[in-house]
């Protein structure tokens, strides 16, 4: 309805402008919930991770493989221990001894992470039928990767979740996504 309240003149304006201060930053960001931060900083951290890509993918290119190497990438960060099959606790749930397998991000914790990405590619302009989070290769990787550390850490995987039995996966997932995913500043 109305116009703009400050005039802008298309040749800039003048050095002596005479407005008094800069009303910019007096709206401060109204307060976000856990998961709408947690959504942005992993929006953030995925956009700075195809930036630091040589050479750097724009994210009108990003497809797929890009998020799966996304994800490998992240588990250098991980701190979930996955036993491999010849460790002599692959298996054990809660094994008490030191041993020399990788930690890995824990399978919860990518999956809530490729929810938000997935989400916020599209709540940032992305059509839905290019979402690279939503490809069917990214569900297999998951898949694979639930799978395997189901097997190493001896936790069983079940579709059907009862509310009665205290599940250690829904305590993991709980607490995956809350995890908060960093990148090294260069
Ligand atoms: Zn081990």
């Amino acid at each position: 309805m109305s116009s703009d309240h400050k005039r802008r003149e298309p040749g800039g304006e003048a050095a002596g402008s005479s407005s008094s201060t800069q009303q910019q930053q007096q709206h401060p960001a109204p307060q976000l919930s856990r998961y709408e931060s947690q959504k942005r900083r992993d929006w953030n951290t995925f956009g700075q991770y195809l930036k630091n890509q040589r050479p750097p993918v724009a994210m009108s290119q990003c497809n797929y493989s890009h998020v799966l190497e996304f994800l490998r990438y992240l588990d250098q960060f991980g701190k979930t221990k996955v036993h491999a099959q010849g460790c002599g606790y692959f298996g054990h749930p809660d094994p008490a001894g030191p041993c020399t397998c990788p930690l890995r991000q824990a399978w919860g914790s990518l999956d809530a992470l490729i929810g938000r990405l997935r989400a916020a590619y599209e709540e940032n302009g992305g059509a839905p039928e290019t979402n690279p989070f939503a490809s069917g290769a990214i569900r297999v990787y998951l898949r694979e990767v639930r799978d395997s550390q189901a097997k190493a850490r001896g936790i069983p995987y079940k579709k059907k979740k009862k509310k009665r039995i205290t599940n250690p996966l829904k305590a993991s997932t709980e607490e995956a996504a809350s995890t908060t995913f960093h990148l090294p500043s260069s």
